[in-house]
């Protein structure tokens, strides 16, 4: 097992697939959108596969794919199934926006894909446009169901929670009582934008500290509303009750009902000193931190290097990886442009 410098063990990778995406969410993405990498700088799934490998070989055993949206990557499905085959690889989870879903749950599943997650900002088919800018609602909530048709374990629903867009928490709650699908709500995170901010402070990009909701606030709406609604009891999860998946979120659940509701809540309840994740970006750097924007060149080793090159730089990560994020405002790339 890997262990960092602050004795965390990590057993995590996220790995970027593309830095393309389908919508446009306006607290992932400038309206202005971002410029695409030429596609000569995007790993192949080789070089990802190759990397998988020696990742492995350190005691990386959970996987998940990003983006962008990495169901618009063509053969996403090949590539879960080659990096599920990867010796050490024990489950490979994906984070999608769903819209494609509908056409590629059944081969993602046949492939060995273990769980996946469904960004859903808002159940209210207007407000789901205008912040995914063009995005459709049921085209998300039919990926959501072809998911849960395909046989995938896990199906957590990914709620980013910003105070303007006034989302009703209960309406999600609704979503886990007869089926096992687990919510969780996400503060907003300050990504992007550092290149106009010099350091901590108020805004970064699109980000402001107005705009973020602690998870408390949603736990007792959710308690109080909940009940009101008729949902019953608001109760914590003990961990071996939580989905899989090992990482941050505390989870509740209503009384009777089949899924969860869970939080992640980086800025308000800081969970640095159980981070176990390395980032893989589409373009081949290896981050050490969501919020640092140190990388390491995984490109150059996977393309002009050895395999003993790639396991020293997976060392210096882990020798390299901080603390904690500080509460850093802005990072030099947006969240679609690191994987989410
Ligand atoms: N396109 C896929 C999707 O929509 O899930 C995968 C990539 S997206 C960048 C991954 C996750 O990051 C999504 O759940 C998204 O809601 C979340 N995300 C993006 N920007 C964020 C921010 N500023 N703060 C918190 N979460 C964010």
């Amino acid at each position: 097992m890997a262990v960092d410098a602050f004795g965390r063990s990590v057993d995590y990778l996220r790995i970027s697939v593309t830095d393309r995406c389908n919508l446009r969410c306006v607290y992932c993405m400038p309206a202005e959108g971002v410029a695409w990498k030429d596609r000569s700088e995007i790993l192949t799934f080789e070089e990802i596969e190759r990397f998988t490998v020696v990742a492995a070989a350190t005691g990386i055993s959970r996987i998940r794919l990003t983006g962008g949206e990495p169901l618009v990557r063509a053969g996403i499905a090949d590539l879960v199934r080659r990096l599920r085959a990867v010796d050490g690889i024990e489950s490979i989870a994906l984070t999608t926006n769903g819209t494609l879903l509908p056409r590629l749950a059944g081969d993602l599943a046949a492939a060995g894909l273990d769980g996946i997650n469904v960004s859903l900002v808002s159940l209210d088919p207007d407000v789901y446009a205008r912040v995914t800018r063009g995005g459709k609602l049921a085209e998300a909530l039919a990926g959501m169901e072809a998911a849960l048709a395909a046989g995938i374990r896990w199906v957590k629903v990914n709620v980013v929670v910003v105070r303007s867009l006034e989302q009703d928490p209960v309406s999600f709650a609704g979503l886990t009582m007869d089926r096992p699908i687990h919510v969780r709500f996400i503060e907003y995170m300050p990504l992007g934008g550092g290149d106009d901010c010099g350091g901590p402070g108020e805004s970064a990009g699109d980000w402001t500290r107005a705009e973020q909701v602690p998870s408390d606030e949603i736990l007792a709406r959710l308690t109080a509303e909940g009940a009101a609604a008729g949902l019953g009891r608001l109760a914590p999860v003990e961990a071996d009750g939580a989905p899989a998946g090992r990482g941050p979120a505390k989870y509740y659940r209503f009384e009777g009902a089949e899924g969860t509701i869970g939080f992640i809540s980086p800025l308000s309840h800081s969970f640095c000193d159980q981070c176990n994740r390395l980032r893989l970006t589409a373009d081949g750097k290896l981050r050490t931190c969501l919020f640092s924007d140190d990388e390491l060149d995984v490109r150059k080793a996977l393309r002009h290097g050895t395999e003993a090159g790639l396991l020293t730089i997976i060392d210096a990560a882990l020798a390299a990886k901080p603390e904690s994020h500080n509460m850093r405002v802005g990072t030099l790339r947006r969240m679609s442009q690191i994987g989410g």
